[in-house]
């Protein structure tokens, strides 16, 4: 049989408790265009959409003909889809972990090592971290996005110990006063904040757990007088106390940016950059890895002393987080989302109404094609056939193959591409 290198997939959905519920979850509503015959539960979370090859969410190749049943079987017999530059870098792996997120609730707040420390913390800890691989992770807004990510710039946080005693009574006056007189020093405002964020998290569950009480009453007596209570950063913890009641992270808001990403706007999450993603709907592309170590929001296990010593704290502005996406030189139709990591790159592609054949270009680079919006037909000299792509489809491509879209919607289409650009 001829080998066929271009394929449809049918994707793996994680049905995590903070996912939105039934067809809120963008995740769920793609299930269904993808597969008008899916069963969408009302009452249940849909949170994740794995696009690729990892064991715990193998997709499954949408074509009987093809004799393997999932992708990560297929790479494995056929290794030389992944291009030979990514087969020789990533030992014949897919090196990215493609995603939609759905969020309903906060996930919690965590950072991810570097490779370094992730085969340190590996070797010593097993139990905790799965691999010893890093995790760099791009996450690019579907819907308006909110999470938090990175240290405030050091006046915020001054501010924020100033306006709120509890916050302030967890890091306490040396702390604090060490913070206020490292300003316009770089490495002593590094350090000085590692003191306070340690301190804070080194706190008995006792003491915080009162602290936060006290805060959370406070707020809620302000509120209902109708007063702002915005220099307490009052509605965000709220909301995350709701969610997470008796959690340490609830203060975490106060040191780090909160940050809402529009349509396109993406996060780039490189190693030891605390984040949390808090509400709304985004594409996601990691490295393969678990290796999550964990500062609140959670039950999980926290590792308070890995985490402050690995984390970055080099304190910036809100907007600095925004990743730069470039549009493609090569295609006007193509958005560039190229993190400084070799794992992955996304590319977010948008046909335009005027234009009704469209070839998505080859790559060097084995990549995973998901329809957002539009439809098409979609010809390749590697498929078995001709394939309808609508909101949700999802494709396998094998390097150096290219695949010509015929577009049959009104309004054009937009699609997302992870691939591996070394
Ligand atoms: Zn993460």
């Amino acid at each position: 049989m001829e080998e066929v290198r271009v394929f449809p997939l049918t994707c793996a959905v994680q049905n995590y408790a903070w996912g939105k519920i039934g067809l809120d979850s963008e995740v769920a509503k793609l299930v269904v265009g993808g597969d008008p015959v899916a069963v969408i539960e009302r009452d249940k979370p849909y949170a994740e959409l794995w696009m690729g090859a990892h064991p715990k969410g193998d997709a499954q190749i949408k074509d009987n003909r093809i004799a393997q049943t999932t992708l990560g079987q297929w790479i494995a017999h056929y290794p030389a889809c992944l291009g030979s530059k990514v087969k020789d870098a990533f030992q014949g792996q897919l090196p990215f972990l493609f995603k939609v997120l759905s969020v309903n609730t906060a996930l919690s707040i965590q950072a991810h090592p570097n490779k370094e420390l992730a085969a340190t913390l590996h070797a010593q800890f097993p139990e905790h971290y799965p691999d010893n691989n890093h995790k760099p992770e791009m996450a690019i807004a579907l819907t308006r996005f909110q999470g938090l990510c990175g240290f405030r710039p050091v006046d915020e946080i001054l501010g924020f110990l100033q306006a709120v005693p509890e916050f302030h009574a967890l890091v306490g006056r040396d702390a604090a006063e060490e913070l206020r007189s490292s300003v316009g020093d770089e490495v002593r405002t590094g350090r000085a904040l590692k003191k306070c964020f340690t301190k804070m998290m080194s706190c008995e569950k006792k003491v915080f757990v009162d602290e936060l009480n006290e805060l959370v009453k406070r707020v809620t007596q302000e509120g209902a007088a109708g007063k702002d209570t915005s220099s307490s950063n009052g509605d965000l913890l709220l909301r995350l106390h709701s969610q997470y009641p008796g959690d340490i992270g609830c203060f975490s808001i106060y040191f780090l940016n909160y940050v809402v990403l529009e349509p396109g706007q993406a996060m780039f999450l490189g190693a030891n950059e605390p984040h949390a993603y808090i509400y709304g709907d985004c594409i996601e592309c990691m490295a393969c890895s678990d290796n999550t170590v964990r500062a609140g929001l959670t039950r999980k296990y926290i590792d308070v002393n890995t985490l402050c010593e690995m984390l970055n704290y080099k304190p910036a502005s809100a907007s600095s987080k925004i990743f730069p996406c470039v549009p493609d030189p090569a295609d006007p139709c193509v958005t560039l989302y190229d993190p400084p990591v070799p794992d992955f790159t996304v590319m977010k592609i948008q046909v335009p109404a005027s234009v009704k054949d469209y070839t998505v270009a080859s790559v060097d680079s084995a990549s995973i094609l998901l329809v957002i919006e539009g439809d098409a037909t979609a010809t390749s000299a590697a498929a078995f056939s001709d394939v309808t792509l609508t909101r949700g489809s999802v494709l396998f491509v094998s390097a150096n193959e290219s695949v010509s879209l015929q577009v049959t919607s009104q309004s054009g289409m937009t699609l997302f591409r992870a691939c591996s650009l070394l």
